[in-house]
């Protein structure tokens, strides 16, 4: 046990405000789970005695996460009563309270992690992306094709790449015959010059899946993201195996436990890193670090409900080390307006550039937008 030395500085939380967020995407989103048609967000403020504010972003994935939003406001509410008083920026400190509180809930704890480190970076007069390591201030993201007809993938796909954006992530997990010919019509949609990345969110068997990629291969595939059901550990590493698409974790990896066991049986070939899974900066960066050690590269993904605050948080990390190789940060493209101001700015269509200002640099949340 580290000797507990006393605070001879103490900023101390006075009250946690929780902002319902419902607005709609510029066209539905279709993954092999279900459709989704609208952001939905819990928008934090923590408010400090000292006058600081920090913003987070709880935004639930039901088809992913199980929760929803009126679960995660009442579980920020419970954290709420025994955080109040504490330090935001004794981050490991406020993570072990709010872990002997509730377990799992992701999402809830995701938005007070990244308000806290609002916080710490506003405190300390740094960007986040300088706190959490500072290797860079930019990420590229790719772009997501939601499924559908293949024609109609193709077309969109060749829209995002007109626009600026250099790698495609395209939804799979249907079937042999239509997973083929969608990605078959979106490689020759958009030529020899552009990364395609699948996400089969589950959708396939093992061998099903080990089947289909090595045909996909023909297309040139980066690779794909859980082609098998979480659950399914033995079959997640049956397709690394087999496959000559190499094979990345998503619902399989939701914290550091899970990615120290999917590294170290070599179970996956990448991992795809969801603050709104882990529960925030804090779990992410040790799954970072595990995946790193075990030379196991990470991607920073969104859930497609989210506003665009936590992908702040998350690209703040995605620049900041060297780990993280990829970002599919592409949500707060799809919605009709954003429910912020400040952050990050767009680059060339696909690369975001933090902002300079402390913490996340979001200047105010627009209440209009909120209840
Ligand atoms: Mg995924």
């Amino acid at each position: 046990m580290a000797a507990v030395i006393k605070e001879t500085c103490v900023m101390k939380i006075t009250d946690i405000k929780t902002h319902m967020m419902r607005v709609p995407l510029v066209k539905p989103f279709r993954i092999s789970l279900g459709v989704i048609t609208h952001a939905v967000s819990c928008l934090v403020e923590v408010e400090t005695d000292e006058g600081i504010i920090g913003y987070g972003e709880g935004s639930p994935g039901p088809l992913i996460t199980g929760e929803n939003l009126e679960g995660t406001v009442e579980t920020i509410r419970v954290l709420k009563e025994k955080l109040i008083g504490m330090d935001p920026r004794d981050i490991e400190a406020v993570y072990t309270v709010m872990n002997r509180t509730v377990a799992y809930a992701g999402t809830a704890k995701a938005a007070i992690d990244i308000a806290c480190h609002d916080i710490l970076g506003k405190s300390a007069g740094l960007p986040l992306y300088k706190v959490l390591g500072g290797l860079s201030n930019t990420v590229e993201t790719d772009m997501t094709v939601g499924i559908d007809e293949p024609g109609v993938m193709a077309e969109k796909a060749r829209e995002h790449v007109k626009a600026g954006f250099r790698v495609i992530k395209t939804k799979v997990g249907v079937d042999i015959a239509s997973d083929l010919a969608r990605v078959k019509a979106i490689r020759e949609a958009v030529g020899d010059d552009v990364k395609i990345r699948l996400d089969a969110n589950q959708g396939w068997h093992a061998k099903e899946a080990v089947e289909l990629l090595n045909r996909l291969n023909a297309y040139d595939i980066e690779l794909v993201e859980q082609p098998v059901p979480r659950y399914d550990f033995e079959g997640l590493k049956y397709v690394t195996a087999h496959s000559c698409v190499p094979v990345m974790a998503d619902e399989s990896c939701w914290d550091a436990k899970d990615a120290l066991k999917l590294v170290s049986e070599r179970a996956v070939d990448f991992i795809n890193i969801k603050l709104m899974k882990c529960g925030g900066l804090y779990e992410a960066k040790k799954i970072v670090n595990i995946a790193e050690a075990a030379g196991v590269e990470c991607m920073l993904g969104c859930m497609a409900e989210e506003s665009g605050i936590a992908i702040n948080a998350a690209a703040a990390l995605g620049a900041a080390l060297k780990n993280i190789t990829r970002a599919d940060l592409d949500a707060s493209f799809s919605l009709t307006e954003l429910p912020y101001e400040g952050g990050f700015t767009i680059k060339d269509t696909r690369h975001l550039i933090l902002s300079e200002e402390p913490g996340l640099g979001l200047r105010r949340l627009k209440e209009e937008m909120l209840k």
